[in-house]
């Protein structure tokens, strides 16, 4: 089996039948038709194998992880997803690898409304997947990172955390196959992995956000981190910004608050990331596609009404925090220096 084999018998099957697409995989390039008076808008995301993920991590959660980090930064900008292209670099040809990878991806790309309209594939030393989502949005509707203003709320959409404790069953499960059932509660771990493993990206709550909003971004890289990309993008040269979280249990699920007890209790979390609590495991755990929010706190108050009303779905929002009129970070009333490890970073 070569590579026209491969993208033959995987991917050639999932090009859609979308009258957005004019011409979709197989030719040099594809050919799409945008709606009218939209915009354009376009991310990329890279997996690499070692870095994002671990040769023990299935093929079909690789497939769900690269398609919702491309949905959700588009998500995060208010945008509709449309088009999608795929790069692969496989190391070697392995068809039931491939068979899962694939099935998943259609799975994914089907259930938020996406077109696979190319891609490339290529033999290399170390797998890489790779996707870049197309998507649309009107002009005035795109919500960016910077906005966010003194006094504005800081909200998310649901909760974070899980996914750092994932990654800590998974590290866990590699060096003990029976770590998950040997646990006294195998099956909160069980959902943990799963959350670590098959993420989803909020896009109706990022298009309803869009009316409310002043700045959106999804929790990939840690929610301290994240945050700190809306306050840069956001502040001026005469008006610096600080942010004020009060994040308490609150904000944390039960199986968050279990998983913790779990794996504190009996292996300890990774050693070198000096975590002290389990606010901070929340505050920089990455790959969580939770939404984060600023709003004022009059569309704060507005989007609590319509609600109320039932003009827009409702949905779980914590307020975490303000925006505050200062340079400076307080988390929990301590003040917290930026060069920290704040979340993940690959240089
Ligand atoms: P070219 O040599 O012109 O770049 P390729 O042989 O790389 O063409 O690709 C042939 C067709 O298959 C193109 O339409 C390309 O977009 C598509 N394609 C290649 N790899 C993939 C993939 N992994 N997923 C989806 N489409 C792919
Ligand atoms: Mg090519």
């Amino acid at each position: 089996m070569d590579e026209f084999d491969i993208i033959e018998r995987y991917f050639n099957v999932l090009t859609s039948s979308s009258p957005s697409v004019l011409i979709g995989i197989g030719d040099d390039a594809a050919l799409v038709q945008p709606s009218a008076n939209q915009s354009l808008v376009i991310a990329t995301d890279s997996l690499v194998e070692n870095t994002h993920f671990s040769s023990f991590t299935p093929a079909d959660a690789i497939a769900q992880k690269l398609v919702v980090s491309n949905i959700s930064d588009l998500t995060a900008c208010a945008a509709i997803p449309k088009w999608a292209t795929l790069s692969l670099t496989l190391p070697m040809m392995n068809e039931s690898w491939l068979k899962a990878f694939s099935q998943s991806l259609h799975q994914q790309l089907q259930h938020y409304g996406i077109s696979l309209v190319g891609g490339d594939t290529t033999k290399g030393k170390e797998l890489h997947v790779s996707m870049t989502v197309i998507g649309e949005c009107q002009r005035s509707d795109f919500l960016s990172r910077h906005g966010a203003q003194v006094g504005d709320m800081i909200c998310l959409c649901g909760h974070i955390g899980e996914s750092a404790l994932g990654l800590s069953i998974e590290q866990h499960l590699r060096e003990d196959a029976n770590f998950i059932i040997n646990s006294s509660h195998p099956q909160v771990l069980e959902r943990l992995l799963h959350h670590f493993y098959y993420p989803q990206a909020q896009v109706e709550i990022g298009r309803i956000m869009k009316d409310y909003a002043s700045t959106m971004i999804d929790i990939s890289d840690g929610l301290l981190q994240d945050l700190r990309h809306i306050i840069r993008s956001s502040q001026t040269q005469d008006i610096p910004l600080g942010v004020n979280i009060d994040f308490t249990a609150r904000f944390l699920s039960d199986d968050f608050k279990q998983g913790v007890k779990l794996l504190f209790n009996h292996h300890g979390l990774s050693k070198d990331k000096k975590i002290q609590n389990s606010e901070q495991i929340a505050l920089t755990s990455g790959e969580e596609y939770t939404l984060c929010v600023t709003l004022s706190p009059t569309e704060w108050k507005r989007l609590q009404q319509d609600q109320h009303k039932g003009l827009i779905s409702t949905f779980q929002l914590y307020t975490i925090g303000e925006i505050t009129d200062s340079s400076r970070w307080i988390v929990n009333g301590c003040p917290l220096e930026l060069d920290e490890n704040l979340g993940y970073r690959h240089f």
